[in-house]
């Protein structure tokens, strides 16, 4: 098998895409997606035209060869000629133009890759380009910053309809050069590798510069000002530690978590100000948050004047309200159709993890709670989140922050290939979402205890000479 060519194509992709997913302000965890076109020898020995495009659920921070998956172009370039498809029938279609077997299902965004002519594609969910895609005046500024170049495409759920959108829009403007998708993200190309990545990179500098400029020339503060200022970082520390066993319990009614906190100052700032009561409500900054953030966080109703105990009964009264909210938005949402394009209406899968409890909360003056059924997924709603405020603190100096309406929100949290993501999981251990605390740990019974624990699925808090906390993975 000559497989130069298709190592080279695919190794230069993989680089391009770690380059892309090393900046979080470029590539949100598990956001976005990249591919290659490149010309390979198939099992027949044939020359065959492959489109090697991100699998479904991987990182591009972390992508290896194996992340990605070749597709036959020769099967995938007709589609563009049908009027709709399904999910259903994309994802079974996509299935059978595997150019080699075994390799993770493709992106939900496969086909916009694989209908646009060039031969390097990138799609990112930018910081920067979404304070364009996600503000209220954002497509007549990103015209004022790119002028010509720019396809603007309003919002439509990722899947067969907004690849078509995508390359039709393309077709009609041949010199453009970048698209933003509304309340979603951007596409940027190149012939070669180098070209894309310069592309990506220089286009999303572009809407920084821009965007930058008008926060610095705006009258009104960052997020209207500070409501709540932020303790200094003992304080904090403690009456984080003093409430989170209570809003742990609170969070695992009906299934255990595991929290992360965080007081970083964006967090702080944003926390604790004037306009967080009213852009919590909004909704979230980028589709691919929503099954990890849900469409809101929680802002606790409480200030630092108040003393802690205000706080746990703040924090009880949040939970609740949260929950209910968030059944009301099932409930409404319930008869929705994932899968308009489907001969029958496609309702939310019966195992769904449709938990009603907070992914996020914010607690002014004090920080970041995330929860997650491990550290690391707690972790990634944490990092998602960052991400949430870069995007409104831009979009807030573009017009105002807007966000998918609830029931666009439900049909991608819901959508039956964005839950696909979250059963790649591997299956729980038993004492998974358990945390376990050993004491002597350093010893040889305390460290093969807490082998056994990590092993079972626990997280273990190892007690000695020094502290520690490690997930189960980094000591299996
Ligand atoms: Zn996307």
């Amino acid at each position: 098998m000559s497989d130069t060519t298709a190592l080279s194509a695919l190794d230069q992709l993989v680089a391009r895409s770690r380059r892309l997913g090393a900046d979080r302000s470029v590539c949100n965890w598990g956001g976005g997606n990249t591919s290659a076109k490149s010309d390979e020898t198939d099992f027949r020995g044939r020359r065959v035209r492959v489109l090697w495009v991100k699998g479904s659920g991987s990182d591009l921070a972390t992508c290896t060869t194996e992340s990605f998956t070749g597709l036959y172009l020769d099967d995938i370039a007709p589609l563009l000629e049908r009027e709709r498809m399904s999910d259903t029938e994309m994802v079974d279609y996509l299935a059978h133009c595997y150019f080699n077997p075994g390799r993770p299902r493709p992106s939900i965004e496969t086909l916009l890759h694989g209908f646009l002519p060039f031969t390097h594609v990138d799609h990112t969910h930018a910081d920067a380009t979404n304070y364009f895609a996600c503000a209220q005046d954002g497509e007549q500024l990103a015209r004022e910053c790119f002028s010509d170049a720019l396809i603007w495409i309003p919002y439509r759920r990722p899947g067969f309809g907004l690849a078509r959108d995508v390359a039709l829009a393309v077709r009609a403007h041949p010199d453009a050069q970048l698209v933003i998708l509304a309340k979603h993200g951007l596409i940027t190309w190149g012939e070669t590798d180098e070209v894309c990545f310069a592309s990506t990179m220089a286009t999303i500098g572009q809407a920084r510069d821009f965007v930058e400029a008008r926060i610095t020339d705006a009258t009104r503060p960052i997020f209207g000002g500070g409501r709540a200022a932020a303790l200094v970082a003992e304080r904090r520390q403690a009456i984080a530690a003093e409430v989170a066993p209570l809003l742990r319990g609170l969070v695992s009614q009906e299934k255990r978590q595991i929290l992360h906190f965080e007081d970083g100052d964006d967090v702080l700032e944003f926390a604790g100000s004037s306009d967080a009561p009213r852009l919590t409500q909004i909704g979230a900054a980028c589709p691919d948050h929503l099954v990890h953030t849900k469409p809101w966080p929680l802002l606790v109703d409480w200030t630092p004047d108040r003393d802690s105990a205000a706080l746990g009964a703040a924090l009880r009264a949040g939970v609740e309200a949260y929950v209910a909210k968030y059944r009301a938005y099932l409930d409404a949402n319930a008869e929705q159709d994932l899968d308009p394009d489907a001969a029958q209406p496609v309702l939310r899968a019966a195992d769904a993890a449709s938990d009603p409890h907070p992914r996020v909360i914010l607690i002014p003056g004090v920080g970041m709670f995330t929860t997650g059924r491990d550290s690391a997924m707690a972790n990634v709603a944490a990092q998602l989140y960052h991400r949430a405020i870069a995007v409104m603190r831009g979009a807030e100096a573009c017009g105002g922050f807007i966000s998918l309406t609830d029931a666009e929100s439900y049909t991608v949290e819901y959508w039956p290939l964005e839950q696909y993501k979250l059963k790649l999981a591997p299956p729980e251990h038993e004492l998974a979402r358990q945390v376990a605390l050993v004491t002597g740990a350093a010893g040889g019974i305390g460290s093969a205890i807490c082998r056994r624990l990590a092993r079972d699925g626990a997280h273990v808090v190892l007690r000695n000479s020094a502290q520690d906390v490690l997930s189960p993975s980094t000591w299996m």
